[in-house]
């Protein structure tokens, strides 16, 4: 273990949360299974091996949807309620185990540990959400234009719901699903990214023990780790009504379309290109920390993380020299250690990626304000620690209508009326996150009327980064279209159906037809 590992109690942790050297990265509750193949999960904070997943094989990939299609048919039988109980019990669970857990998303993903608890909190709070909602699954009473009928719909549960999860939330997009599934009656099984396997060991650790002491089925949580044909059994999979596919847009064309071509459904949370609008009376105090969390949170890496702003010409020096002044005073480094503001990036993929997306932005005009690069010297061994950026580019350059997953800022300027900053906001390919500066009401409200922003979420005076779990989650175009989380967004882990019933003497068709023998 490296020094970086047992300074902040990594050690610990990892002991607190069942993980070892080599563990078996397939289970289907308290059963677990290993395949010879192995994924190494090394952290990008110091470089270090933290520990070894088994790949998932063929044959257990088979005794793992046999579980999860046999304790489907138990767990759906169970009231609503009382399995809310369990996720209740879950919940708890997850709080007594906050910070190992939130120190293990921060050293194998590489967010601050601040964001690795905020991300524990967000599991929490689906639970508590979720807990709620089980007594609320309610269908429609609906009136019957038949005398003597009446018509409902009610919910159903669906079946095995499949969980292909990116890397940057390891752990909280498992939960917004699995939550809200549960609760619904469906069972799930998760595939994590091959970039955070341990994560994955570590959440199934914790429901395992919570489902063993209520004496439920194995089969009602399960994992699967491996890299993309690992996910592809389950995207071909007929056994599964419905794949919440969380990752790039490449991986949402491609899952989505095997799923729609066997007629499942399929959630897609896909990549997003936000923008912040700043108008004339947007408030600098707002704007600064708003667009700066935004696009240097998490080093970059969050669907939501701001991409562009879109800055009115009028405001555009004062805004520019805020922004620029506002990075001068940021830390990168060890993401575990709390006076830092910007970790790693997952890996050095990921680096080259970004070092070639500033080229590209240079190449097409850009002009570099904040020049980027790799961080080098001592604790940035890993190689993976990079300067946030700023460019000052144009809306229609190639590299900017493409995400780039890594602390790259670009700056642009709108002139006349918000009308032309919102065409600009919605001149992307993507539709995720927006966010509008403004203290003019009429400008408020245009952003986010029907001919607003295009965006699954719109804010005003708040960035885009992060959101609640109240509300639904997700967005628009080649973001995917799907929504979880909060609001009405369990419906899409059930099934609806209709039901008419006839409680008169007569047998009066719809429409007024008539049919007399
Ligand atoms: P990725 O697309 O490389 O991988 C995501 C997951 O999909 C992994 O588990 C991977 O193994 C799997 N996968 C890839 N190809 C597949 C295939 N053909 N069939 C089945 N599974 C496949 O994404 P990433 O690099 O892990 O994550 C970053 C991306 O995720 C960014 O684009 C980001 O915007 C997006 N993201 C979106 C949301 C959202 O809610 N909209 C949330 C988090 C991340």
């Amino acid at each position: 273990m490296s020094t970086v590992a047992t300074s902040f109690g990594i050690e610990e942790a990892l002991q607190k949360l069942g993980i070892k050297e080599v563990n078996p990265g397939t289970s289907t509750g308290n059963k677990w299974f290993s395949g010879e193949d192995t994924i190494a999960s090394y952290s990008p904070v110091d470089g270090k091996l933290i520990g070894k997943v088994t790949v998932t094989t063929k044959e257990d990939y088979e005794k793992v949807m046999e579980s999860a299609t046999a304790a489907f048919k138990t767990f759906r039988t169970i009231p609503a309620p009382q399995r809310g109980e369990i996720v209740r019990q879950f919940g708890n669970k997850l709080r007594e185990l906050k910070e190992p857990l939130g120190k293990l998303v921060s050293y194998e993903m590489g967010k601050s540990l601040q964001e690795g608890y905020g991300e524990v909190q967000e599991m929490i709070d689906i639970c508590d959400f979720a807990v709620g909602l089980s007594r609320q699954l309610n269908g429609q009473t609906i009136p019957s234009e038949r005398p003597g009928h009446v018509m409902r719909e009610q919910w159903h549960s669906l079946g095995v719901v499949g969980i292909i999860s990116a890397f940057n939330f390891p752990v909280a997009v498992w939960a917004w699903n699995t939550a809200l599934a549960w609760v619904c009656g469906d069972v799930c099984v998760w595939k994590a990214s091959e970039k955070a396997p341990l994560c994955s060991v570590a959440c199934q650790n914790i429901i395992a023990g919570v489902l063993k002491e209520n004496n439920l089925p194995e089969g009602i949580s399960c994992i699967i780790n491996g890299d993309y044909k690992i996910g592809e059994m389950m995207t071909n999979d007929t056994r599964i009504p419905l794949i919440s596919a969380t990752g790039s847009t490449r991986m949402g064309r491609i899952v989505g379309a095997k799923v729609a071509e066997r007629f499942g459904k399929s959630l897609l949370e896909l990549g997003g290109n936000n923008a912040i609008i700043i108008t004339p009376t947007a408030d600098l105090k707002v704007v600064v920390p708003g667009a700066v969390f935004g696009a240097v949170g998490t080093a970059g890496q969050r669907c939501t993380s701001t991409r562009r702003l879109i800055i009115h010409e009028s405001v555009y020096n004062k805004v520019r020299d805020a922004i620029v002044g506002a990075y001068a005073q940021i830390k990168i480094g060890n993401p575990l250690d709390e006076t830092k503001h910007v970790g790693p990036l997952i890996d050095k993929d990921a680096v080259a990626m970004y070092l070639n997306a500033i080229e590209k932005a240079k190449a097409e005009g850009g002009n570099v304000l904040i020049e980027g690069g790799v961080v080098k010297g001592e604790g940035f061994e890993s190689g993976c620690y990079v300067k946030p950026a700023i460019i000052e580019a144009k809306n229609h350059y190639e590299i900017v209508q493409h995400e780039t997953f890594a602390p790259i800022l670009y700056l642009m300027k709108y002139s006349g009326e918000v009308e032309n900053a919102i065409d600009m906001q919605n001149g992307v390919a993507q539709g995720l996150s927006s966010a509008i500066m403004t203290n003019e009401m009429k400008e408020a409200e245009k952003f986010l009327s029907y001919s607003g922003s295009d965006c699954g979420i719109a804010n005003v005076n708040i960035g885009t980064s992060g959101a609640e779990i109240g509300g639904a989650f997700g967005g628009e175009k080649e973001t995917g279209g799907g929504r979880e989380s909060g609001s009405d967004a369990w419906k899409v882990y059930m099934r609806r159906q209709t039901n008419t019933v006839n409680y008169s003497d007569e047998l009066p068709l719809a429409q007024g037809i008539k049919f007399d023998l």
